[in-house]
């Protein structure tokens, strides 16, 4: 057995036919095939999956009962196998606390940064804090020039109230004899005291010296020093007699404001230890409150329903309008009086009560009545007048107050967190330390460093590192979780990827590939199941797994470098990695007419304020570098705008002027990559409506007619016909305490999901189990006398999905299928020929293959009158467009621009544009003699070389 290379025999998870595969190692491994061939059955389901077993038999048995039984992949062996490492899609956090810079560890270098060399200042007046020694004290006042007259006061007390008799009489005691008050020298003399119930700021005089640069004045000054210090809590103050003065501190204080401030420590910059985090928020920077917006209508007065909660109060004369007037004329206003025009003392009055007041507010109200009550009806009531705000107390800071004051080269770790990636390694770059500090820093700083440039290689330049977590896209997480990889510096390690290249702009791909032969050469096996063309060149190894779609595939078409993939004719792969077989536009360019939907004035994230023209029934993609603003113009503006509009929706709209055009459509319709059910009773079938219309042709055969079985029997979401072990489910939830949820086969029924009177039932010989274990393909055979249903079923092939079962639950659906599987869905509907269908990176997870039919069904749309918006960075889509949007020209601030738009050709004629470089070489434009040698071509030399 060699430990050169990994070794799978008889592999059969899912559709995968018995294979025996040998890969070698430290290499990169790209997986390829249409989609549904086996790819991530035999990448994840298969290698990572045993690999992880192995892993979970290694622990300890208490581990193991928290990790539960894992199922062994269905594969005799798999030799050679190193520890794996999936590197998935998935949001990295949840979490609203965790930002791109907690999740890299960025977070935590620059915690240690701040608590070794930071500089802490004041946060009220701004001034340096420091502790000084005695001696630095000293050495401060040594250095006057000779014979400057110099007063060491002890400041006993700043801005109290009080006699200070007896404090006056032990200074006597102790042999003081002045001390100032208030700036006044005066004598201690017997029986002082000050007025009590004024503040005073009383210094002792502790001694009066004139500088001379000799060993006796220095000892002097020093036993002064430490007298005062001694008086004062570790203060000192200098007086010269031309009035300068110089307060000192012992400690970590303010010596001005009275403030004392901690050692610094990393934890002091954390938004989630006690120590770091903004007491008032509990270090999120937001609050959920009572706001003031949500209580009132401005336009309105009071009587007309000025208040929400209470509505037009009319003319009846309740206790609401009793205490409205009783209010209001403290103020001399009137019921009639807009609230606008009220006096902001009295509009606080209403809302928040006060001295004198006869109304508690109705704000105040609310918040006692929100602590009070017990229903829960009735919290969510109160909670509808609460949003969101800023934390007043840190401004979005999350720190307390003490720790966002600290600097670094004059930046505090809350403004180096607002920075962009590529801002802050800059920032980083440019920090220099002397002496002490230069030796501390220097391993924090190689590590940011380092961390940012992994960042940076992976096109994600452009994001804050505040950025939450939670609001990153996946492809943004992956390569986020890639980047850490690098970073932790493993070794020996089987990494595992999906397709990286979602949602990557061609331009940063190389980079990304660059990224992943780090991680090879590191010593790692890395396996990427990936369509990109560009990156199955690059690998070492390709695997091409079909011929076709689940049934028809499975099989390892043909393995080996790119070039014996090109030269195998049965692999399709192969086929279009030569440019035998090219993705083409179904019927060619359409002219563009004159409608279009215009959004005006759109400032969402980092939009600069642009207007963008959609042209109706138009396939359009909206195209540019990662972090240009896509998703924020067409998800987050065009969309919500549209649906808001056109169907009563209330979804948060994108800022932006106005929309026009709305006149020439009817409908708009996001079609996305969220699951279409969240537990496994969802499935295609039920989604597209295809089972209704299974369970009715079940429920009419004699044999179910004789029992009286109606379809509902044949359901799993109601009791009857279900197995109840399961509810209908098939498997059951088992909790995994603080791991997500595993679901496990049922029992009873294996899987089955009916009980066995209801499997009893049979069409055409099948039962429904067996019907549902169909793939839509086998079922579109089965039923093609049925016309309504062959129609669905015809819609689901259209779109590629011929291989999924008609039962496979919606939990093992990818993002990209789920996305496909809501499409032709929209194909089934009797369409408007005036509605917008939006579409994000539909290629997700896309061989060339499925790509030309997933072309083929959007330009159908377009051909019936619709309009198509895709946002996409895969070229064969784009060079079919009637119209592209180019946005950028870079993600973050310097994107929002549209850099480019018009047809394909027009876009590859502007120089600034990234598309349009790319979209030259899509469209044959470049002169042969200016061409750059393909990715096949630098392949193919770099195969000859060897
Ligand atoms: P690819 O990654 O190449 O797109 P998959 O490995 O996901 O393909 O799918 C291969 C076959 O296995 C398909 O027929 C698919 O329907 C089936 N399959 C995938 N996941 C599951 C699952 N969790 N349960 C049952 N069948 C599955
Ligand atoms: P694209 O879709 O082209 O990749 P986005 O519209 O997602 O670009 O992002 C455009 C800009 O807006 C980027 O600078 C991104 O970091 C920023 N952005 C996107 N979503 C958020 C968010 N939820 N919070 C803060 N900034 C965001
Ligand atoms: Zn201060
Ligand atoms: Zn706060």
């Amino acid at each position: 057995m060699s430990q050169e290379n990994i070794v799978i025999r008889g592999a059969r998870q899912h559709n995968l036919k018995n294979i025996d595969l040998v890969l070698p190692r430290n290499k990169l491994i790209v997986f390829t095939g249409v989609s549904g061939s086996g790819k991530s059955s035999l990448a994840f389901d298969t290698i990572y999956a045993e690999g992880q077993r192995r892993y979970v038999q290694s622990l300890s048995a208490y581990a193991r009962q928290f990790l539960g039984v894992m199922e062994k992949p269905e594969v005799d062996y798999i030799g050679g196998l190193s520890p794996t490492i999936a590197i998935e899609q998935k949001a990295i956090s949840k979490n609203p606390r965790s930002t791109v810079a907690t999740v890299t560890e960025i977070y935590d270098y620059l915690r240690v940064l701040y608590a070794r060399v930071g500089t802490p200042h004041c946060y009220v007046c701004g001034r340096e804090v420091s502790a000084q020694t005695v001696q630095q004290m000293v050495d401060i006042v040594f250095r006057f020039p000779e014979g400057t007259r110099v007063q060491v006061l002890a400041p006993i007390a700043r801005n109290r109230k009080g006699t200070f008799a007896d404090t006056f009489a032990a200074l006597r005691q102790q042999g003081f004899t002045r001390v100032r008050v208030d700036g006044e020298v005066v004598e201690l003399s017997d029986g002082l005291s000050l007025e009590k119930n004024q503040r005073h700021s009383v210094e002792v005089i502790v001694d009066r010296l004139s500088v001379s640069h000799d060993e006796e004045f220095r000892l002097r000054l020093t036993d002064s020093v430490e007298t005062a210090l001694a008086l004062a809590e570790g203060l000192v103050l200098f007086a010269t007699a031309d009035g300068r003065e110089l307060l000192m501190s012992r400690d970590y204080a303010c010596p001005y404001c009275n403030i004392s401030f901690p050692p610094l420590t990393p934890a002091m910059f954390s938004f989630n230890s006690p120590l770091g985090m903004c007491p008032d928020c509990n270090g999120l920077g937001f609050k959920t409150e009572f706001d003031p917006r949500r209580f009132v209508d401005e336009s309105l007065s009071v009587r007309e329903g000025a208040i929400r909660p209470w509505g037009p109060l009319g003319t009846y004369r309740g206790w609401r309008t009793r205490i409205a007037e009783s209010v209001l004329s403290l103020f001399g206003q009137s019921l009639d009086t807009p609230w606008r025009q009220l006096p902001t003392a009295c509009q606080q009055a209403l809302l928040y009560g006060g001295e004198g007041i006869p109304f508690e507010g109705i704000i105040r109200q609310y918040e006692r009545r929100y602590r009070e009550t017990k229903s829960d009806y009735m919290r969510r009531y109160y909670a509808s007048f609460m949003s969101r705000q800023l934390c007043q107390t840190c401004h979005g800071a999350r720190l307390r107050p003490e720790s966002a004051a600290v600097t670094v080269a004059g930046k505090t770790i809350v403004e180096v967190t607002r920075l962009t990636v590529r801002d802050a390694l800059a920032w980083v770059q440019s920090l220099h330390f002397a002496g002490e500090q230069a030796a501390v820093a220097a391993d924090v700083l190689k590590e940011l460093e380092q961390r940012l440039r992994f960042l940076l290689n992976v096109g994600l330049h452009y994001l804050t590192l505040d950025r939450p977590a939670p609001s990153l896209s996946g492809g943004e997480g992956q390569r986020i979780r890639l980047a850490s990889q690098i970073g932790s510096g493993l070794v020996g390690v089987l990494y595992v990827l999906d397709e990286p290249s979602i949602g990557l702009h061609q331009r940063d791909n190389r980079r990304l590939l660059d990224t992943l032969e780090q991680l090879r050469d590191l010593g790692n096996t890395v396996i990427v199941v990936e369509h990109d063309l560009e990156t199955i060149l690059s690998a070492d190894y390709v695997v091409d797994l079909g011929p076709g779609a689940g049934l028809k595939g499975g099989y390892v078409v043909a393995a080996g470098p790119p070039p014996a993939i090109m030269a195998e004719p049965r692999s399709l792969t192969g086929q279009y990695l030569s440019g035998k077989l090219q993705v083409v536009a179904p019927n060619g360019r359409r002219p563009l007419g004159q409608k279009a939907i215009v959004i005006r004035g759109a400032r969402h994230h980092n939009l600069k304020g642009i207007d963008v023209s959609f042209p109706v029934g138009a396939f359009i993609c909206v195209t540019g570098v990662s972090g240009s603003g896509k998703s924020s113009l067409v998800a987050e503006t065009l969309y919500p705008a549209l649906a808001n509009r056109l169907h009563g929706a209330r979804k948060r709209e994108g800022r932006h002027r106005g929309i026009e055009g709305l006149e020439h459509v009817d409908k708009v319709i996001n079609i996305t990559q969220d699951p279409i059910g969240r537990t496994p009773r969802s499935n295609p079938a039920t989604y597209v409506g295809a089972f209704d219309h299974i369970r009715r042709l079940f429920a009419q055969v004699p044999e179910a007619r004789a029992r009286g079985y109606k379809p509902g029997r044949f359901s799993f979401n109601v009791p009857g016909g279900r197995c109840e072990e399961c509810q209908g489910y098939g498997t059951k939830r088992v909790e995994m305490h603080f791991l997500p949820d595993v679901w496990v086969t049922c029992n009873a029924c294996k899987g089955a999901r009916f009980n066995r009177e209801t499997l009893q039932i049979r069409y055409k010989g099948k039962n429904i189990a067996e019907v549902l274990d169909m793939e839509v393909a086998e079922a579109l055979e089965f039923f093609q006398h049925h016309r309504a249903l062959a129609r669905i079923l015809q819609t689901l092939k259209d779109v590629g999905m011929e291989y999924v079962k008609l039962g496979q639950p919606a939990t093992t659906l990818s993002g990209g299928e789920a996305q496909r599987i809501k499409l032709a869905k929209e194909l089934g509907r009797a369409d408007t020929g005036r509605t917008i269908y939006i579409l994000d990176e539909p290629t997700t997870g896309l061989h060339f293959a499925d790509i030309q039919k997933l072309l083929n069904v959007l330009h159908r749309l377009v051909d019936a009158g619709n309009t198509v918006i895709v946002i996409e960075h895969n070229m064969d889509v784009i060079k079919t467009a009637d119209y592209i949007i180019d946005l950028g020209p870079e993600g973050g601030d310097e994107g929002g621009y549209v850099v480019a738009c018009g047809t394909p050709e027009e876009v590859a004629r502007v120089e600034a544009s990234y598309t349009g470089q790319f979209l030259r070489r899509a469209l044959g434009l470049v002169p042969a003699a200016e061409e750059e040698p393909s990715a096949a071509e630098r392949q193919a030399e770099s195969v000859l070389c060897r």
